[in-house]
Parts: C-alpha cells; structure tokens; sequence
C-alpha cells in the first residue's frame, strides 16, 4: 500500500538520554499537530533528524534511539556535530535565513557550509530512498531541505513530491544575490507542488525562477524538463480547539488553579481600575523586530505620559539559535534596551516591562494571551506569525486588540488587526494608543470574522488542502500534456512511417530542427542538419515541406542549394521542388504601414527588442529583453493591437518570444491542408514547437502524427523535449 513520507529536518518527537536512559516524548508544535491527520496508522513515515548528533550517541544507543522512533513511525537521519555546525547553524541558519527575511547584512555566504547543505540534503535524500516505494507521495518541510526535492526526483521520477515553505521567500532582487541561486531553484523544482504561506512569496518565486533559470511559467504553473511544477499559497493555521477550548477552561478557574505567573497579572490588573497588559510573544529572533517594539513602547510612554503607572509589556522571548553570534549581540541588545526603558520609567509601585527570557509551557502561554489586553505582534519580517492567531484564538470573550506587523505572513488574512509598519514609530505609538482606547463593541466586531476563519482555517485543513493539491497535479500532470515519445512510441511511428504509400512530413524550422538565436539570422541550417534532411528528401514516396514563420528570403538564401518544398511567412508563400515561389491566396499588405509605428513604439520603449519585416506580416521580437518586462510589454502590445485590428481580418500570433500580425486567412494549418489536397497520404508528420504550429496540430486529420517539441499545453499527440531529440527522430525517416 502506498504512504506518505513526511520530511523536515527535526523529527516531530522530543528525545532526551539522561545516564543512558532514553526518552521519547512527542512535540506540540504548530507542524506536528497540523500533520497529524497525514501522519496516522502505518500509512506514513516522518523522516527527520533526532536532535542527538553522531557524537552524543554510542552505536548502541543510536540503534535504541532508531528503535524508539519507529514505534512512532519516525526514521532518524543521522548528523555528525559539524553537519549541525556548519549545515544547521551555518548555512540554514546565517545564510538562508536572513537573506530569505531581507536582512542581507546578516547573511554569510561560506562555501564550507554550501558544501555542508548539499552533503546533508543528500543525507536526508539517502533516507527517503531507502524508505520510498513506488506510488509513495513526499511531503517536504522548509529550508533547511531545499535541495532535498530534486534529490529524489532524479531517483525516483514516479514519486509525488510536495514542498512547502515555512519562510517569506525574497523578492527577486535580494535573491538573486545569492551565489548558488541556480541550485536552490533546481532543487525546489524537484518538487510537483511547491506551496508558501502568501501569495507574494509565491509571486516572487515565481519571478526568480522566469529570471533565474528563463523558465516559462503560465499563471501558477511552471514547464521544467517533462513535468509541469504547481505552485500555489497555503497560509499555514493553528490548532484552533486546542487554543479556544484552553482558554475556555482557563476562565473558570478557582484561584486555587491559578499559576502563579497568572496570580502576578492579576495583581497588575487590580492596581488601578484601568489597568492594562500589551502581550509580546517572540523566539528572540532579530527578524521579529523586539527591540523595536521597546524602542515603540519607550516612544510610547513619552509621547502619552498618562498610560505610565497604567499600562505595562508583558515581554516573553523564547531563547533561540543562540550559537549564532547575531543572535547573542540580539540577545544583549535586548536586555540592555529592557533595563533602560524599565530604568527610565519604573516607579516603587510600577515596572513598565515585565521581561521573560524563557519558554513558558502551554498553560503559561494561555496565561498570558488570555490575560492581556492588547497583543503587539511587530515582527519586521515573518512567514507567517502563528503568536497572533493563537492570541485571537484564545479571547473566548471576543475582546482584546491585536497589533500585528504588515510584514508578517498573517497580516494577510487578518485585516481586521490593526496592521501597522514596525519601523515607523510615530504610527506604531499612536496606534497602541488606539488599541488601549478601542471600545469594547469595535474588537468584537473585528475578532469575530478573524475568529471564524482561523476556526475554519486550521492547520489541519491547510495540511489537507496541500496534499489534495498534490494529488490533483498528480493527474493534472498526466492530462494536461501529450505523451512523450519513449523508444516504443518512436518504434511505432517509425512502423507506420514505412508501411506507408505515401508520406508528407511537415518540419517547422526555428525551435524545432535548429535551437533559438539571440540573432534569427544565425540560425543557419549547419551540415548535419542538412544531410538528415537530404535523407528525408530523399526518401522514397515522401514529401517533405519545411514549414515557418520565416521571411522567403532569408529561406531562399539558406536553401538555394536544395530543391526542398518549402512554405514561409506562416503559409503565405510556396516553394515548390523547381525552386519557384508563389502565394496560396491573394493577400493584402496595406494594414501594414498603419501598424508599423505602434510597434516602433514598443521597440523604443523596450530596449532589446526589434521589428523583423516579412512580405504579409510584421513581428515584433523580444527575445533578448528581461522576462519580467517581456511579457509585460507583449501583454500591452497584444492588447493595444487586439483593439485597432478589429474588422480587418488580421491576426495577432504569439509564438516563441515574438508576437506577429498577420492577415487571419493565413496560418500553418490552412497550409498544410493545401497540401494534402494534392496528393493521397496515408502517413502525415507534423513536428513544430510553438503556438503557430498549434494551427497545423489542430487542423491536420486525426490520423496525422503531430509532435511538439517542448513541454507546454499543445494539441499535439506526443512531445519531444529539445531539437537534439528531434533529428534523432527525424533520423529514422529514411
Ligand atoms: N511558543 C511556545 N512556547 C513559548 C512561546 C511560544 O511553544 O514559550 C510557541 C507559540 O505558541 C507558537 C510558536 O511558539 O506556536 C511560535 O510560532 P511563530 O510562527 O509565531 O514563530 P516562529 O518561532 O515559528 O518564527
């Protein structure tokens, strides 16, 4: 039976060796409770990292440890203390990390650790695949695995592989500063599925893999080698019951039950009939921007004195990677900024932050959400921010404000917060001053509708909404292409080929015998191209027509050797065997002078891009210029001349990076067919790699055998990856 392997880099499980006793106790995280309803029975297998490096284990434990995890369906991918070094602390944790949350002067590029990354993502690799059957699907976790994807697709092609993003990923313009940009997205790119938290990180993924790796990308899908890569936005959810139903619970208890952080708020709360708490909930992380928040506060209490001896920050930040060196000058920042606000203000009876260097346990955590008034959530940069869906869920009343940073993840479901930029202090000021004074009706008006979607939300809905997704591009992958031609295919159509009477092969020339050209005119036919098509020429009972967008002169010149049937402009002129040319149809050509300077227009305002001319039509070429601004440019190009080509019969095209006007009687389809007309075909190939020749996919007869080159939605039967595969095709015709 098939199963789901779940992968990240520490297993979901709490493990402890204390005087060789063992201990395993499952994690609460966010992650673990949202991958319960994927990882259940026997139908899946975690694979992660026990958080004991080789050296703190003897080979017995190790094997008790291995042991001790399978029980709950766990594998341990086992790491030395310099993988964790230079792997985890080192290029996870002062690489990526910052560069994905914009602190670029943070970020350390050492190839060591680079060279870390790749050896322990293929450590984890080596894992997978040795647990991996067919049919399994993977779901991968965050960014300490992102070369992980590509690892098991190479092996394991048949495999469904989703990867999800925990972390913002960067605009294109800070990515790119990264010097194995290229491997990271190739290695992403393994993946079928590929979801993040917004739709911005998605947008900007998208933008890196169009400039990066000059990928075509339509709306959320990407053409990589034979597969189309999905990738989509999941914004990740909590475990909504647990935190309502604590709270919930919370409120009625004696004061017996009270814990005794909960007795010191209250105290607080009883010192003045208007008495308030601002709750801030943090791993002390420099993304999450806490000395900000002091400095915000500390502006705060000058800016509107009378909230002194009222109003006091409860300051909870979670010790964190504190190996690395960011993190401990953070560290001693914060505590110096702490003493000098509470310095500065405190009286006998009134210290305005209340600061917690710790990890409190869940019953604390409610504590405080519950207990607090307002929740002041600044990160400057975050994924996502599961502190402030956690606060709302906890107000069982409905009351309570929550501050929340427009650089976090969550702001983007949670408009009714009050999102504010964490670096602008006037704002963030008078915005506490609001959240204080908020009538009590406004916060219940603004919690219910985010209450409802977090409730609806849940991480177990975004962690079922992500593997549905995965198994619909499962199949989305099989109908949305043609068949690729294996060896047994090709063998078939060869059969066909020469069984048949008579034949006629219809070739497209640019994308299709010969690659793209920065330059069209260096496209030239080279000697190998020309002598596999002497041997279709040559063959007997075939007609071989090449059939292109090309000008006739340009086919005229390069051919003038050859006695080729040839068809240019999209179908307008014939060359016939005795080299003499002639139109199919009457055409006409005086739209062109009218349109001519539009397009200079574009040219001018799009440096790279140029006007190639032809007998009945007129392409506009942007093949050298920026991805991004291309199609941009071609979207307005197409638009402005949809709207002035109306009534004169003329077509816009959009073929390989070129967009092309030209009279609508005229296309590749229509050609081909007056071909056919003249003789009696009983085998017809057709091969080409661009929307043009979708024409002659869709008009040729049914029987025909129609091939794209290229991995894009077609009418086609059978595609073919690149031109080097097409001659070996083409090589059989003989
Ligand atoms: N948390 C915790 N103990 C604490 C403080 C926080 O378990 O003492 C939890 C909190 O409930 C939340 C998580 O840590 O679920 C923090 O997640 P978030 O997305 O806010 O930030 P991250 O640490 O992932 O950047």
């Amino acid at each position: 039976m098939s199963k789901t392997i779940i992968v990240s880099n520490r297993l979901p499980l709490q493990i402890n060796i204390e005087d060789d006793q063992l201990t395993v106790n499952p994690s609460v995280g966010g992650l673990a409770t949202g991958m319960k309803s994927v990882h259940q029975g026997g139908e899946s297998l975690w694979i992660g990292w026990s958080g004991l490096t080789e050296e703190q284990t003897t080979d017995e434990i190790a094997a008790k440890v291995d042991d001790a995890v399978a029980k709950e369906n766990c594998a341990v991918v086992s790491l030395s203390e310099d993988d964790v070094d230079h792997f985890y602390y080192g290029f996870s944790n002062k690489t990526l990390w910052p560069l994905f949350h914009y602190f670029m002067e943070y970020t350390v590029f050492e190839r060591e650790d680079w060279l870390s990354y790749q050896t322990v993502n293929q450590k984890f690799a080596d894992k997978v695949l040795e647990h991996v059957e067919d049919g399994d699907k993977i779901w991968i976790h965050d960014y300490q695995l992102l070369l992980l994807p590509d690892l098991i697709k190479s092996k394991k092609p048949d495999t469904s592989i989703g990867f999800f993003l925990h972390i913002p990923f960067p605009s294109y313009e800070v990515f790119r500063t990264f010097p194995w940009r290229e491997e990271i997205l190739k290695g992403m790119l393994g993946a079928d599925l590929i979801g993040f938290h917004t739709y911005d990180y998605e947008r900007h993924f998208l933008s890196s893999v169009r400039r990066i790796l000059r990928l075509e990308t339509s709306f959320n899908e990407i053409s990589y080698d034979d597969r189309i890569v999905k990738v989509d936005s999941f914004p990740m959810g909590i475990d909504y019951k647990k935190f309502h139903d604590a709270a919930e619970k919370h409120q009625q208890q004696t004061e017996d039950e009270k814990s005794d952080i909960q007795k010191k708020l209250d105290e607080h709360l009883a010192s003045a009939s208007d008495a308030k708490m601002i709750l801030s909930i943090d791993r002390l992380d420099y993304t999450k921007g806490i000395p900000n928040r002091i400095k915000a506060f500390e502006y705060f209490l000058e800016r509107y004195p009378e909230y002194k001896q009222k109003v006091r920050l409860i300051m909870l930040a979670v010790p964190s990677r504190s190996n690395v060196p960011q993190y401990q000058l953070l560290k001693k920042e914060t505590d110096e900024l702490v003493g000098r606000v509470n310095g500065k203000f405190s009286t006998v009876s009134w210290t305005p932050i209340w600061y917690f260097y710790r990890s409190l346990p869940f019953g604390n955590l409610i504590d405080l959400y519950a207990s607090c008034q307002v929740a002041m959530i600044t990160p400057i940069r975050d994924g996502m921010n599961l502190v402030a869906k956690e606060y709302i869920a906890t107000r069982v009343e409905k009351d309570g404000v929550l501050v929340l940073s427009e650089m976090a993840g969550a702001a983007k479901e949670m408009n009714e917060a009050l999102l504010i930029n964490p670096n602008n202090f006037e704002e963030t000021a008078q915005t506490l001053k609001r959240a204080l004074e908020m009538p009590k009706e406004e916060q219940i008006k603004r919690n219910i509708p985010m209450q409802k979607r977090l409730e609806r939300y849940s991480v177990e809905r975004w962690a079922k909404e992500f593997m549905k997704a995965l198994d619909n591009n499962e199949d989305h992958r099989v109908s949305l292409v043609s068949k690729k031609i294996t060896p047994v295919i090709q063998e078939e159509i060869v059969n066909q080929f020469k069984k048949a009477k008579k034949k006629i092969i219809f070739l497209d020339y640019d994308g299709t015998l010969v690659g793209f050209q920065n330059n069209p005119l260096d496209a030239k036919p080279d000697e190998e191209l020309f002598s596999l098509l002497d041997q279709i020429h040559n063959a007997e009972n075939t007609d071989m027509v090449i059939i292109s967008g090309r000008d006739k002169e340009t086919f005229t010149e390069w051919f003038k050797n050859k006695n080729y049937t040839l068809i240019t402009e999209h179908g307008v002129w014939l060359r016939k065997e005795d080299k003499s040319w002639t139109t199919f149809d009457k055409i006409k050509n005086d739209w062109m002078d009218k349109l001519r300077p539009i397009l200079e227009t574009f040219v001018d305002r799009t440096p790279g891009t140029f006007i190639e001319e032809k007998n009945f039509s007129l392409a506009w070429h942007f093949r050298k210029v920026d991805p991004e601004l291309a199609d941009l440019r071609a979207m307005e190009l197409k638009t402005v001349l949809n709207s002035l080509i109306s009534n004169h019969n003329l077509s816009v095209l959009e073929g390989n990076k070129v967009i092309e006007i030209k009279s609508s009687n005229v296309n590749k389809g229509r050609a081909a067919n007056r071909m056919l007309a003249l003789e009696d075909y009983d085998f017809i190939f057709a091969i080409g790699d661009d929307y043009t020749d979708e024409y002659m996919f869709q008009e040729l007869p049914k029987s025909a055998v129609t091939v794209k080159v290229g991995l894009k939605k077609t009418n086609a039967k059978y595609f073919i990856n690149d031109t080097k595969e097409v001659r070996k095709l083409l090589n059989n015709f003989s």
